[in-house]
């Protein structure tokens, strides 16, 4: 039920836990994070509270890294475990995707991608988004557009967030019928599903339209319709009280 994603200086696993951390009031059932490490994915999920992820990082740390995207879940297509929790990957690993929302037509995709030799592992409608996207990054599309291809394709309320490995340099988002917003760093950019996710870090943000998708990058932010074309988001400033 929440997402966060980082793309900047510092370490992304401690923004992207502090972020979660925020998120916790929203309810969730599960929590993972991903990162990119050199040139793979480094991730961890586990079912219950945040504190069995913490616990986990602890036993095995991932490795440093300045871009990461983290979820917390509120189960609604599959059982709340480990294998179901996100983030979810295509079927080389070369991405990780975490999703809140639901994906109607995942039954029919699913079908499809099973025909075409994919396996997919866990119960959640999620994962078919994760093949999809990746199936576009490995026919040769960077993140951006692999993100708009798959939002043609799914039917649904959904906010995506994703990191392919062999590109550290971006984090992607999408929104249809559920909560995204940006926040606008120095050097520094971030996602979430609202404004809690990177309050302590910058109050300048972003407010997304339907169906648009984001690229975060640490220099700067990209907005774009789900068919590619321009477009642009409503930018404010949070005078939130955070002693309040
Ligand atoms: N439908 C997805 C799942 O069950 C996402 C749930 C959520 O919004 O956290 O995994």
């Amino acid at each position: 039920c929440g997402i966060v994603g980082y793309v900047g200086e510092k370490q992304a696993q401690t923004v992207v836990m502090e972020g979660l951390r925020r998120l916790e009031y929203r309810g969730y059932d599960s929590a993972g994070i991903a990162l990119v490490a050199g040139d793979a994915i480094a991730s961890d999920k586990r079912a219950g509270k945040l504190a069995n992820l913490d616990k986990a990082l602890a036993e095995t740390p991932l490795p440093p890294s300045t871009t990461g995207i983290g979820h917390t879940r509120w189960a609604t297509h599959g059982a709340p475990n480990d294998r179901n929790a996100h983030p979810h990957h295509g079927r080389r690993s070369r991405l990780a995707l975490v999703h809140n929302g639901i994906i109607e037509n995942f039954a029919e995709i699913r079908a499809e991608l099973e025909a075409d030799g994919h396996d997919l592992l866990s119960e959640t409608d999620t994962e078919v988004a994760a093949h999809l996207i990746e199936r576009e990054l490995v026919a040769g599309a960077d993140l951006t557009t692999a993100m708009q291809s798959a939002c043609r394709r799914l039917e649904g309320a959904f906010t995506l967030v994703a990191v392919d490995c062999e590109d550290s340099s971006r984090v992607v988002a999408a929104r249809r019928s559920s909560p995204l917003v940006v926040g606008l760093g120095e050097g520094e950019n971030f996602v979430g599903s609202d404004v809690s996710a990177f309050i302590g870090h910058t109050r300048e943000a972003m407010e997304l339209g339907q169906d648009q998708v984001v690229t975060i990058t640490r220099e700067g932010v990209e907005v774009t319709g789900f068919d590619g074309s321009p477009s642009e988001g409503r930018r404010y400033h949070v005078d939130w009280d955070l002693s309040a």
